[in-house]
């Protein structure tokens, strides 16, 4: 069909994070770009606007409700410290209508920057015909639009696995927890990866009673230190695990979810969540009759985002190999719209990306575990530098215990909330190629590094930075034993 006058420069399916950004993109570039968005109800029925999963059912939401469970432990567990009376109710309800108020605002701000930047928007579950046509749901008329380029960015969906009786039927996943109109209550998380432990760490926050089903261990692929200083903490704060089970079966028993385990053992929930991975939600893009190549999982084979239709490309999350998270998806998206339409031939470098899982005390990482690094340079190359500490705050506020485990008789004492951890490959003139921080703001403090580390940081750069004191991050700047020295590296003193 090249040469033939299409109706469109570029038809984007998916209006998420990649699916925007790639469609104003091109039409700053001064293409005709068109982009369907849809949202399929959830299995327990929830709907949400435009946007995609990081706004309506992900980061936003999920960072809205994190910041209220630090919140409440901020004022119930430590406020009597710093001499402020409260008393206080917590309320469910008002921080979901906050929460739904706030994505509603973006799903608008969002409606109103397609149409700024002149992008035309259909809210309709679009379907390929071939190379370059797209067929759609047009008010009761099937209609057909072609396009030079189409673009595939439909995101993924929470996998509840089918095999469990009573899972689909009962269970929630991450495209419900943030609308619930009742409290959650008892709560059972099924899965211990980034969704299921912030889920169960805002929760236990909040005060609910939860308890994570791990089956293997947590944060697979994370380094294993860090991992374990998570749930560490998380288990010293209130949050239960039972480790090395599955739920098999889950039923209703007087308005109450009883759920039976892979050990025989049983226990009755409010609500039950699964946050077990996502599929890529391609199943109604009709891929196989126009070409588009999958792999075992569903996800789309699109090595350089080009799929095996040279004509239809692919980002985000559907897409085999990337890593599942909103700026990346965003600068995928960027990317390809200026490759097609302003010559560039600018590739996203996957290495050093970082992230943030955000738990109670957050983890925070860019570059490698150390399992990674020791697979790749192997053990006598790989140096580590370790520091556990208690955050100023926290050493001197005492933090009491909190509300929801004051009946249980339990000594409470807190691990150190911080750990801060640099990975150096010696043959690389003491490269840093991997850094993990777990504690308060994980998140903000991984993102100012993450440049460092990108840009080759050494391990000297590190010590001739000097600190901003008092804060978590200056330990940094303070990192002298290793690993390997098998020396004690809990700061006696905190840092401050
Ligand atoms: P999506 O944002 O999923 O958008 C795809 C859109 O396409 C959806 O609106 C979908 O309804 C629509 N669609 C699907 N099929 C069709 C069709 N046939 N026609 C029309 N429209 C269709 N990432 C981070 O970086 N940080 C975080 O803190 C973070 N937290 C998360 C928390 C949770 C609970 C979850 C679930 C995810 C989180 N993520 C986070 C991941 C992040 O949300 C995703 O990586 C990102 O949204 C992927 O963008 P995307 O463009 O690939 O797809
Ligand atoms: P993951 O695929 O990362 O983890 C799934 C979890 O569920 C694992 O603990 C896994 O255990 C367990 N599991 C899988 N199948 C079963 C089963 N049948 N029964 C019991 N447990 C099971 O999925 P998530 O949903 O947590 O996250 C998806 C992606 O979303 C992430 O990779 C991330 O990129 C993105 N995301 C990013 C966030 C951020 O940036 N902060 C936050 C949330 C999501 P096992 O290890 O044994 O396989």
């Amino acid at each position: 069909m090249t040469g033939l006058k299409f109706d469109y420069d570029l038809i984007v399916i998916g209006g998420g994070s990649g699916g925007l950004a790639a469609a104003k993109e091109a039409s700053k570039l001064g293409k005709k770009v068109v982009l369907f968005d849809y949202v399929k109800p959830s299995t327990q029925g929830t709907k949400w606007g435009l946007g995609g999963t990081c706004v309506n059912v992900g980061c936003v939401p999920k960072k809205l409700m994190h910041y209220s469970g630090n919140v409440y432990n901020l004022i119930h567990n430590d406020s009597g410290s710093f001499g402020i009376k409260t008393s206080s109710h917590f309320d469910w309800g008002k921080l979901v209508e906050t929460v739904r108020n706030h994505i509603r605002m973006l799903n608008f701000s969002y409606r109103t920057g397609l149409r700024v930047n002149g992008v035309e928007y259909i809210n309709s579950l679009a379907k390929l015909e071939d190379a370059h046509s797209v067929s759609y749901d047009n008010n009761g008329n099937r209609t057909v639009i072609t396009g030079r380029h189409i673009l595939l960015a439909t995101g993924g969906r929470p996998l509840i696995p089918e095999s469990v009786p009573g899972a689909l039927q009962h269970a929630i996943t991450s495209d419900d927890i943030f609308y619930l109109q009742k409290a959650p209550g008892k709560t059972l998380v099924v899965g211990a990866s980034y969704i299921g432990l912030e889920t169960a760490g805002f929760l236990t926050e909040l005060n609910f009673d939860t308890t994570v089903s791990m089956r293997s261990i947590a944060l697979r692929g994370f380094d294993r230190l860090c991992s374990e200083k998570v749930v560490d903490y998380m288990k010293s704060t209130g949050t239960k695990f039972k480790t090395g089970v599955i739920p098999i079966n889950i039923e209703k028993v007087n308005n109450l979810l009883k759920v039976t385990f892979s050990d025989g053992t049983n226990d009755e929930y409010d609500t039950v969540m699964y946050a077990t991975g996502r599929y890529p939600d391609v199943k109604d893009l009709n891929l196989s009759n126009v070409g588009v190549n999958i792999n075992e999982f569903g996800k789309i084979i699109a090595p350089k985002d080009v799929t095996s239709v040279p004509s239809i490309f692919a980002i985000g999350d559907i897409v085999e190999g990337r890593p599942e998270l909103t700026p990346v998806a965003i600068r995928a998206g960027v990317l390809l719209a200026r490759r097609l339409y302003a010559g560039s031939d600018e590739y996203i470098d996957y290495d050093y990306i970082p992230t943030t899982v955000f738990t109670p005390i957050e983890y925070g990482h860019v570059g490698l575990s150390s399992e990674a690094a020791t697979a790749r340079y192997g053990e006598d190359d790989v140096e580590e530098f370790l520091s556990e500490f208690t955050t100023l705050e926290v050493a001197a506020s005492h933090r009491e215990k909190p509300e929801h485990l004051r009946e249980n008789e339990m000594d409470f004492s807190l691990p150190p909330n911080c750990l801060s951890k640099l990975i150096v490959v010696k043959s690389l003139g003491n490269r840093v190629v991997g850094f993990h921080f777990v504690g308060p703001n994980a998140g903000e403090i991984t993102q100012g590094f993450s440049l460092a580390i990108k840009l080759g940081a050494t391990k000297s750069d590190f010590d001739n930075m000097i600190g901003i004191h008092p804060t978590d991050a200056e330990s940094f700047a303070y990192l002298e034993i290793t690993k390997r020295s098998g020396e004690s590296y809990v700061a006696s003193g905190g840092c401050g």
